[in-house]
Protein backbone atom coordinates (compact mmCIF):
# COMPACT_ATOMS: atom_id res chain seq x y z
CA UNK A 1 0.00 0.00 0.00
CA UNK A 2 1.54 3.43 -1.53
CA UNK A 3 1.16 6.15 1.26
CA UNK A 4 -0.39 9.14 -0.40
CA UNK A 5 1.80 12.51 -1.50
CA UNK A 6 0.72 15.86 0.13
CA UNK A 7 -1.08 17.95 -2.42
CA UNK A 8 0.56 20.94 -3.77
CA UNK A 9 -1.23 24.36 -3.29
CA UNK A 10 -2.60 24.63 -6.74
CA UNK A 11 -4.83 21.90 -6.16
CA UNK A 12 -7.53 23.79 -4.02
CA UNK A 13 -11.55 22.09 -3.57
CA UNK A 14 -14.34 23.50 -2.60
CA UNK A 15 -16.42 21.36 -0.40
CA UNK A 16 -19.49 20.05 -1.32
CA UNK A 17 -21.96 21.93 0.68
CA UNK A 18 -24.79 23.89 0.04
CA UNK A 19 -28.59 23.97 -0.96
CA UNK A 20 -27.85 22.71 -4.58
CA UNK A 21 -25.24 20.46 -3.74
CA UNK A 22 -27.93 18.81 -1.60
CA UNK A 23 -30.76 19.09 -3.94
CA UNK A 24 -28.71 17.45 -6.79
CA UNK A 25 -27.77 14.47 -4.29
CA UNK A 26 -31.52 14.13 -3.18
CA UNK A 27 -32.44 14.20 -6.95
CA UNK A 28 -30.10 11.61 -7.85
CA UNK A 29 -31.02 9.31 -4.79
CA UNK A 30 -35.02 10.03 -5.78
CA UNK A 31 -33.80 8.46 -9.51
CA UNK A 32 -31.50 5.89 -7.80
CA UNK A 33 -29.30 7.13 -9.94
CA UNK A 34 -25.51 6.68 -9.15
CA UNK A 35 -22.48 9.47 -10.36
CA UNK A 36 -19.39 9.50 -11.09
CA UNK A 37 -19.01 12.15 -9.35
CA UNK A 38 -18.96 10.67 -5.94
CA UNK A 39 -18.09 6.84 -6.90
CA UNK A 40 -15.15 8.47 -8.23
CA UNK A 41 -14.34 10.44 -5.42
CA UNK A 42 -13.97 13.99 -7.71
CA UNK A 43 -12.54 16.23 -6.57
CA UNK A 44 -14.71 19.07 -8.41
CA UNK A 45 -17.69 17.84 -7.04
CA UNK A 46 -18.43 20.92 -4.63
CA UNK A 47 -17.92 23.12 -8.19
CA UNK A 48 -19.58 21.05 -10.42
CA UNK A 49 -22.65 20.22 -8.36
CA UNK A 50 -22.92 23.77 -6.89
CA UNK A 51 -24.21 24.66 -10.52
CA UNK A 52 -25.82 21.46 -11.32
CA UNK A 53 -23.55 19.68 -13.41
CA UNK A 54 -22.84 15.85 -12.68
CA UNK A 55 -22.43 12.68 -14.60
CA UNK A 56 -24.42 9.76 -14.27
CA UNK A 57 -22.80 6.54 -14.39
CA UNK A 58 -25.34 4.04 -15.70
CA UNK A 59 -25.19 0.64 -15.12
CA UNK A 60 -24.85 0.34 -11.42
CA UNK A 61 -22.26 1.24 -9.41
CA UNK A 62 -19.36 -1.83 -9.18
CA UNK A 63 -17.36 -2.29 -12.45
CA UNK A 64 -16.08 -5.98 -13.80
CA UNK A 65 -12.58 -4.23 -13.81
CA UNK A 66 -10.36 -2.72 -11.06
CA UNK A 67 -8.01 -0.03 -12.81
CA UNK A 68 -5.17 1.30 -10.54
CA UNK A 69 -6.34 4.62 -10.62
CA UNK A 70 -9.82 4.38 -10.07
CA UNK A 71 -12.16 4.31 -7.06
CA UNK A 72 -15.08 2.75 -8.30
CA UNK A 73 -15.66 -0.63 -6.47
CA UNK A 74 -15.31 -4.16 -8.39
CA UNK A 75 -17.18 -7.17 -8.38
CA UNK A 76 -19.83 -8.43 -9.48
CA UNK A 77 -22.22 -6.18 -10.96
CA UNK A 78 -26.44 -5.92 -10.25
CA UNK A 79 -29.06 -6.47 -13.09
CA UNK A 80 -29.41 -3.73 -15.02
CA UNK A 81 -32.36 -1.25 -14.23
CA UNK A 82 -34.71 -1.45 -17.34
CA UNK A 83 -36.16 1.81 -15.33
CA UNK A 84 -32.81 3.59 -15.83
CA UNK A 85 -33.13 5.30 -19.02
CA UNK A 86 -36.19 6.86 -18.18
CA UNK A 87 -35.15 8.23 -14.46
CA UNK A 88 -31.52 9.69 -16.09
CA UNK A 89 -33.94 11.35 -18.56
CA UNK A 90 -36.28 12.56 -15.55
CA UNK A 91 -33.20 13.57 -13.63
CA UNK A 92 -31.92 15.87 -16.63
CA UNK A 93 -34.91 17.23 -17.48
CA UNK A 94 -35.54 18.45 -13.39
CA UNK A 95 -31.70 19.44 -13.58
CA UNK A 96 -32.83 21.49 -16.39
CA UNK A 97 -29.53 20.70 -18.72
CA UNK A 98 -28.48 21.89 -21.39
CA UNK A 99 -25.54 19.06 -21.41
CA UNK A 100 -25.54 15.76 -20.03
CA UNK A 101 -22.61 13.59 -19.31
CA UNK A 102 -23.38 9.80 -19.59
CA UNK A 103 -20.58 7.25 -18.26
CA UNK A 104 -21.06 4.20 -16.97
CA UNK A 105 -18.87 0.72 -15.04
CA UNK A 106 -17.40 -1.58 -17.72
CA UNK A 107 -19.89 -4.49 -17.96
CA UNK A 108 -17.96 -7.26 -19.29
CA UNK A 109 -20.39 -9.55 -17.92
CA UNK A 110 -23.23 -8.56 -19.98
CA UNK A 111 -23.52 -10.19 -23.63
CA UNK A 112 -23.12 -6.03 -25.24
CA UNK A 113 -21.23 -4.50 -22.27
CA UNK A 114 -23.91 -2.67 -21.82
CA UNK A 115 -24.35 -0.54 -25.27
CA UNK A 116 -27.79 -1.07 -25.63
CA UNK A 117 -28.19 0.42 -22.01
CA UNK A 118 -26.80 3.57 -23.52
CA UNK A 119 -28.56 3.48 -26.61
CA UNK A 120 -31.96 3.42 -24.72
CA UNK A 121 -30.74 6.25 -22.09
CA UNK A 122 -29.70 8.56 -25.28
CA UNK A 123 -33.36 7.75 -26.80
CA UNK A 124 -34.81 8.73 -23.13
CA UNK A 125 -32.78 11.65 -22.88
CA UNK A 126 -33.95 13.16 -26.41
CA UNK A 127 -37.57 12.39 -25.96
CA UNK A 128 -37.70 14.27 -22.80
CA UNK A 129 -34.88 16.62 -23.27
CA UNK A 130 -34.97 17.17 -27.48
CA UNK A 131 -32.50 20.95 -27.05
CA UNK A 132 -30.11 19.04 -24.71
CA UNK A 133 -26.73 17.99 -26.01
CA UNK A 134 -25.62 14.19 -24.90
CA UNK A 135 -22.26 13.15 -24.39
CA UNK A 136 -21.56 9.78 -23.55
CA UNK A 137 -17.73 8.49 -21.71
CA UNK A 138 -17.76 4.84 -22.78
CA UNK A 139 -15.90 1.66 -21.58
CA UNK A 140 -14.00 -0.09 -24.40
CA UNK A 141 -16.61 -3.08 -24.83
CA UNK A 142 -13.79 -4.98 -24.72
CA UNK A 143 -14.20 -7.64 -27.86
CA UNK A 144 -17.56 -6.63 -28.31
CA UNK A 145 -16.58 -3.16 -29.53
CA UNK A 146 -17.63 -2.82 -33.46
CA UNK A 147 -20.84 -4.17 -32.38
CA UNK A 148 -20.83 -1.62 -29.67
CA UNK A 149 -20.10 1.50 -31.81
CA UNK A 150 -22.52 0.96 -34.40
CA UNK A 151 -25.11 0.15 -32.27
CA UNK A 152 -24.34 3.57 -30.19
CA UNK A 153 -23.31 5.57 -33.24
CA UNK A 154 -27.01 5.02 -34.39
CA UNK A 155 -27.94 6.98 -31.46
CA UNK A 156 -26.47 10.08 -32.61
CA UNK A 157 -24.90 11.40 -29.07
CA UNK A 158 -23.44 14.33 -29.32
CA UNK A 159 -20.08 13.54 -28.30
CA UNK A 160 -18.48 10.09 -27.73
CA UNK A 161 -15.73 10.40 -25.41
CA UNK A 162 -13.74 7.39 -24.39
CA UNK A 163 -10.79 8.53 -22.40
CA UNK A 164 -7.22 6.12 -22.83
CA UNK A 165 -6.25 7.49 -19.76
CA UNK A 166 -2.19 6.67 -19.52
CA UNK A 167 0.63 6.40 -21.82
CA UNK A 168 0.88 2.57 -23.48
CA UNK A 169 3.50 2.19 -21.44
CA UNK A 170 1.68 2.24 -18.48
CA UNK A 171 -1.22 0.65 -18.95
CA UNK A 172 -0.30 -2.71 -17.87
CA UNK A 173 -0.42 -1.44 -14.12
CA UNK A 174 -2.40 1.22 -14.64
CA UNK A 175 -5.11 0.19 -16.68
CA UNK A 176 -4.28 -3.70 -16.97
CA UNK A 177 -7.58 -4.72 -18.43
CA UNK A 178 -7.47 -2.45 -21.55
CA UNK A 179 -5.29 -1.80 -24.87
CA UNK A 180 -3.97 1.15 -25.86
CA UNK A 181 -4.86 0.45 -29.49
CA UNK A 182 -7.78 -0.94 -29.28
CA UNK A 183 -9.39 2.20 -27.40
CA UNK A 184 -7.54 4.13 -30.39
CA UNK A 185 -9.50 1.95 -32.70
CA UNK A 186 -12.94 2.25 -31.00
CA UNK A 187 -12.52 6.23 -30.76
CA UNK A 188 -11.53 6.34 -34.58
CA UNK A 189 -14.11 4.03 -35.55
CA UNK A 190 -16.88 6.15 -34.25
CA UNK A 191 -15.82 8.91 -36.63
CA UNK A 192 -15.61 6.58 -39.23
CA UNK A 193 -19.31 5.95 -38.72
CA UNK A 194 -20.16 8.64 -38.31
CA UNK A 195 -17.84 12.22 -38.59
CA UNK A 196 -21.10 14.63 -37.20
CA UNK A 197 -20.09 12.98 -33.52
CA UNK A 198 -17.37 14.71 -31.73
CA UNK A 199 -14.74 12.02 -30.60
CA UNK A 200 -12.94 13.13 -27.37
CA UNK A 201 -10.97 11.59 -25.40
CA UNK A 202 -8.44 12.37 -21.90
CA UNK A 203 -5.22 11.11 -20.30
CA UNK A 204 -4.27 12.24 -16.27
CA UNK A 205 -0.86 13.43 -15.65
CA UNK A 206 1.19 12.36 -12.78
CA UNK A 207 1.38 8.67 -13.12
CA UNK A 208 5.10 8.43 -14.30
CA UNK A 209 4.72 9.55 -17.94
CA UNK A 210 7.63 11.38 -19.43
CA UNK A 211 6.83 14.67 -21.74
CA UNK A 212 7.72 13.05 -25.08
CA UNK A 213 4.96 10.06 -24.13
CA UNK A 214 2.14 12.55 -23.82
CA UNK A 215 2.98 14.09 -27.11
CA UNK A 216 2.85 10.91 -28.64
CA UNK A 217 -0.20 9.85 -27.65
CA UNK A 218 -1.82 13.27 -28.66
CA UNK A 219 -0.91 12.37 -32.20
CA UNK A 220 -1.65 9.34 -31.93
CA UNK A 221 -4.82 10.78 -31.00
CA UNK A 222 -4.97 13.26 -33.58
CA UNK A 223 -4.03 10.20 -36.00
CA UNK A 224 -7.51 8.12 -35.06
CA UNK A 225 -9.66 11.62 -35.69
CA UNK A 226 -10.02 12.69 -32.52
CA UNK A 227 -11.69 15.84 -31.81
CA UNK A 228 -11.18 17.03 -28.38
CA UNK A 229 -8.50 16.22 -25.06
CA UNK A 230 -8.56 16.22 -21.74
CA UNK A 231 -5.55 16.28 -19.86
CA UNK A 232 -6.13 16.30 -15.95
CA UNK A 233 -3.79 15.36 -12.43
CA UNK A 234 -3.94 11.97 -11.33
CA UNK A 235 -4.58 11.86 -7.46
CA UNK A 236 -4.33 8.83 -5.41
CA UNK A 237 -7.82 8.23 -4.36
CA UNK A 238 -6.93 6.37 -1.48
CA UNK A 239 -3.54 4.27 -0.31
CA UNK A 240 -4.61 1.19 -1.84
CA UNK A 241 -4.49 2.91 -5.03
CA UNK A 242 -1.66 3.78 -7.53
CA UNK A 243 0.67 6.39 -6.10
CA UNK A 244 0.93 9.98 -7.64
CA UNK A 245 4.28 9.89 -9.59
CA UNK A 246 4.39 13.76 -9.27
CA UNK A 247 2.29 16.64 -9.50
CA UNK A 248 2.63 18.48 -12.44
CA UNK A 249 2.52 22.20 -12.36
CA UNK A 250 0.01 24.29 -13.58
CA UNK A 251 2.63 25.58 -16.03
CA UNK A 252 3.18 22.46 -17.21
CA UNK A 253 -0.43 22.14 -18.06
CA UNK A 254 -0.83 25.01 -20.13
CA UNK A 255 2.77 23.92 -22.51
CA UNK A 256 0.96 20.44 -23.15
CA UNK A 257 -2.67 22.75 -24.24
CA UNK A 258 -0.88 24.90 -26.06
CA UNK A 259 1.00 22.04 -28.23
CA UNK A 260 -2.41 19.87 -28.33
CA UNK A 261 -3.59 22.99 -29.54
CA UNK A 262 -1.00 23.14 -32.27
CA UNK A 263 -1.55 19.19 -33.38
CA UNK A 264 -5.07 20.49 -34.03
CA UNK A 265 -7.28 19.44 -31.25
CA UNK A 266 -10.84 21.52 -31.40
CA UNK A 267 -10.84 21.39 -27.78
CA UNK A 268 -8.25 21.29 -25.06
CA UNK A 269 -9.18 21.69 -21.47
CA UNK A 270 -5.74 21.27 -19.60
CA UNK A 271 -5.13 21.87 -15.72
CA UNK A 272 -4.59 20.14 -12.78
CA UNK A 273 -8.31 19.78 -11.99
CA UNK A 274 -9.23 18.86 -15.25
CA UNK A 275 -11.71 15.80 -15.84
CA UNK A 276 -13.56 14.57 -19.02
CA UNK A 277 -16.24 16.13 -17.70
CA UNK A 278 -15.08 18.94 -16.13
CA UNK A 279 -17.26 22.37 -17.68
CA UNK A 280 -18.01 20.15 -20.48
CA UNK A 281 -21.13 21.44 -21.24
CA UNK A 282 -19.58 24.57 -21.18
CA UNK A 283 -16.50 24.29 -23.15
CA UNK A 284 -18.83 22.16 -26.11
CA UNK A 285 -21.37 25.40 -26.27
CA UNK A 286 -18.58 28.14 -26.79
CA UNK A 287 -16.77 25.99 -29.60
CA UNK A 288 -19.85 25.17 -31.11
CA UNK A 289 -20.78 29.23 -30.60
CA UNK A 290 -17.40 30.18 -32.11
FE1 LIG B 1 -18.72 15.20 -11.67
FE2 LIG B 1 -17.20 15.58 -13.83
FE3 LIG B 1 -17.64 17.58 -12.16
FE4 LIG B 1 -16.09 15.61 -11.42
S1 LIG B 1 -15.67 17.04 -13.07
S2 LIG B 1 -17.71 16.53 -10.18
S3 LIG B 1 -17.07 13.87 -12.39
S4 LIG B 1 -19.19 16.55 -13.40
FE1 LIG C 1 -12.96 2.48 -13.01
FE2 LIG C 1 -13.62 2.42 -15.58
FE3 LIG C 1 -11.50 1.02 -14.69
FE4 LIG C 1 -14.01 0.29 -14.06
S1 LIG C 1 -13.06 0.31 -16.11
S2 LIG C 1 -12.25 0.38 -12.65
S3 LIG C 1 -15.02 2.28 -13.83
S4 LIG C 1 -11.74 3.27 -14.75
Amino acid sequence: IAPRARKPDWIRVKAPTGKVVAETRELMRAKSLTTVCEEAACPNIGECWSKKHATVMILGDTCTRACAFCNVKTGMPRAVDPMEPAHVAEAAAAMGLQHIVITSVDRDDLPDGGASQFVKVIHAIRAANPTTTIEILTPDFRNKAQAAVESIVEARPDVYNHNLETVPRLYPTIRPGARYYASLRLLESVKRHDPSIFTKSGVMLGLGEERMEVHQVMDDMRSADIDFLTMGQYLQPTPRHAKVADFVTPKAFDAFAAIARAKGFLLVASSPLTRSSYHAGDDFAKMRAA
